[in-house]
């Protein structure tokens, strides 16, 4: 295949390079209907996997590692269930990942981008084909997913994620500087110099497999560090990689201790990037290792990080409450809140609230909480983990006990068999309570009731009660108040929805992030997330010899 640059020696000059876009489709999502086949399918890898303890090793430089220090990831509806085994790398084993992965750099990087492009359209193709059932199968039974929640995020999100990256990345080839004879210009996208390290969260399988995936397809090498508890999906995809043609050295899987991991790759002077999506405070941690080692590095890495939010819908007194009330039952309790866009405040006009909140007791009243592999009617299954439980449960304690806030559904938990706990809807009379600002992550949603006519206070206090701008939804059908609730919000969501609910972004149509203290907005799913792994090159080329180096206004 011809590179670019020799592409651009044999044009004329003042011709421009043709190029024809690759076209790429978002991956239907299945519906797992009775009778279908992909019910059938998933059904079958459920009860495979029912039961199963994964093994899943470090691989380092292409060989599987144990170490003493063995961890398990647990079923959170099912903690008895032990998902995956896995250990710990240690300081010297994720240094020698760090070794292997360099080790590779320079040839993955000269590899022409068309050809690393297609090992992510055949990874794509496995997930949307042979591979679907089983890695849908290890995120709902590991992560606690429904079937819509795993597919939603596993194949569609994820199969979308390596394919429209992929024509961004060969797409970009063909974004090229202008030439004027006797030269000619080009950009060559290089990798950034060094390795990147990815670190995933556990909420979604896609993110762990884009914040890997996007840097190796733009020609770095990775060492991935995926989430405890996302442990058997992350290697699923790893695997996947693998056997769609990824070299073994590119991508080092390096399960290990957050903080030690932390502390290891901000040491290496070869950092070039970190690829984060987690916490406020886990992001800020490693920023902070980043300049307080800064003279150390070759680059100044590049930082990239989503993070949390407090996700707001606002509803106006024009609004329709049919769309309130099921948007917001959609983004508060799906996947028990534990999505970074979930819902979490509501402002709600006096008009509108005894309406809205009889729909909305109704409506939880309906939800099913349960076991989402033996009951595929279960709307959203038990918290992540432990840690999380004991987080919701202050969080319901602290609602229990304020004169402020009144608990109006919902408010038990259990965590005897897996870490559950109700659909909560809280009313608060102090829309500045902590309830109303901090991050909770599961599946609590909080209403502040105001009166109607200060409905532009209301979008001022949104808009500064909380340090967040991930998303945020407007519900109105006054095309003024629309228009005015824009303008006031326009920095409160990186995401921004009106009459819809504040979660399900989709790949290539919302490209996901916010800005404020929840990232750096890269907008994963959009064309110029890949611009972040890239370092350009400018060269020029002239074709003539330079005969003078006197200028013409001196003689
Ligand atoms: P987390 O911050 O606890 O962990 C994220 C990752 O960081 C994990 O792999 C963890 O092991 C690792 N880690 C922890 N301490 C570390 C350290 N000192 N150094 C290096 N790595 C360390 O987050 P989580 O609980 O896995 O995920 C939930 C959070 O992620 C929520 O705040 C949610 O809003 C956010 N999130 C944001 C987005 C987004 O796109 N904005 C998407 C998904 C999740």
């Amino acid at each position: 295949m011809l590179g670019i640059r020799r592409l651009l020696l044999t044009c004329r000059p003042g011709f421009r390079l043709q190029h024809t876009a690759i076209a790429v489709k978002n991956e239907p999502i299945l519906e797992f209907k009775q009778g279908s086949s992909e019910r059938q399918a998933l059904k079958e890898a459920l009860n495979e996997q029912k039961g199963q303890t994964l093994e899943v090793p470090c691989v380092i430089g292409g060989e599987s590692v144990w170490t003493n220090e063995i961890q398990y990831q647990l079923c959170p509806f099912n903690h008895s269930h032990k998902v995956a085994k896995f250990c710990y790398a240690d300081k010297d084993l994720i240094n020698k990942a760090i070794n292997a992965a360099l080790s590779a750099h320079r040839e993955w990087d000269l590899k022409p981008v068309e050809d690393r492009a297609q090992i992510f359209f055949k990874a794509a193709d496995l997930i949307s084909g042979s591979r679907r059932a089983e890695l849908l199968a290890r995120t709902m039974i590991g992560q606690g997913k429904t079937v819509i929640q795993a597919e939603i995020d596993a194949a569609a999100e994820l199969i979308d994620f390596f394919r429209f990256n992929a024509k961004h990345a060969v797409d970009l080839q063909h974004e090229q500087p202008i030439s004027e004879p006797p030269s000619t210009n080009s950009t060559l996208y290089r990798s950034l110099e060094g390795f990147v390290a990815a670190v995933s969260p556990f909420n979604f399988t896609a993110i762990g497999g884009n914040l890997a995936g996007a840097p190796a397809l733009m020609g770095n090498v990775v060492v991935w560090k995926p989430s405890d508890t996302a442990m058997a999906a992350s290697y699923t995809v790893y695997k996947i990689l693998l056997e769609a043609g990824l070299p073994p050295n590119v991508i080092q899987f390096v399960p290990s201790d957050g903080p030690l991991f932390g502390e290891t790759i901000t040491e290496s002077e070869h950092l070039a990037g970190i690829n984060f999506t987690g916490s406020v405070p886990t992001f800020k941690h490693l920023w902070k290792l980043v300049s307080k080692k800064l003279d150390k590095y070759r680059t100044f890495p590049r930082l990239s990080g989503e993070c949390g939010g407090k996700n707001f819908h606002f509803v106006h007194k024009s609004a329709d409450i049919g769309s309130v009330v099921n948007g917001t039952i959609r983004s508060a309790f799906e996947y028990g809140g534990q999505k970074c866009s979930a819902c979490s405040r509501m402002y709600v006009p006096d008009s509108l609230w005894p309406e809205i909140k009889k729909n909305l007791l109704e409506e939880q009243k309906k939800i099913k909480v349960g076991n989402p592999v033996d009951d595929f009617e279960t709307f959203f299954s038990a918290v992540i983990d432990n840690k999380s439980f004991a987080r919701i449960k202050k969080w319901i304690e602290h609602a229990q006990s304020s004169p402020n806030l009144t608990i109006i559904s919902g408010g038990k938990y259990d965590d005897n068999i897996g870490y559950f706990v109700e659909p909560s809807i809280i009313e608060t009379k102090d829309p500045q309570d902590p309830i109303m600002k901090e991050e909770i992550f599961g599946p609590i949603v909080t209403v502040y009731v105001y009166p109607e006519t200060k409905y532009q206070e209301i979008l001022h206090l949104i808009d500064t009660s909380t340090p967040y701008g991930l998303t945020g939804s407007v519900f109105a059908q006054d095309e003024n108040v629309i228009a005015e609730a824009s303008k006031i919000l326009r920095y409160s969501a990186g995401n921004f929805y009106i009459n819809d609910k504040s979660t399900g972004s989709v790949v290539a149509q919302q490209p996901f992030g916010g800005a404020r203290i929840s990232g750096t907005n890269d907008k994963a799913g959009g064309p110029h997330y890949i611009l972040r792994w890239t370092s350009p090159q400018s060269v020029k080329e002239t074709h003539v010899p330079l005969t003078k180096w006197r200028y013409p206004y001196m003689d």
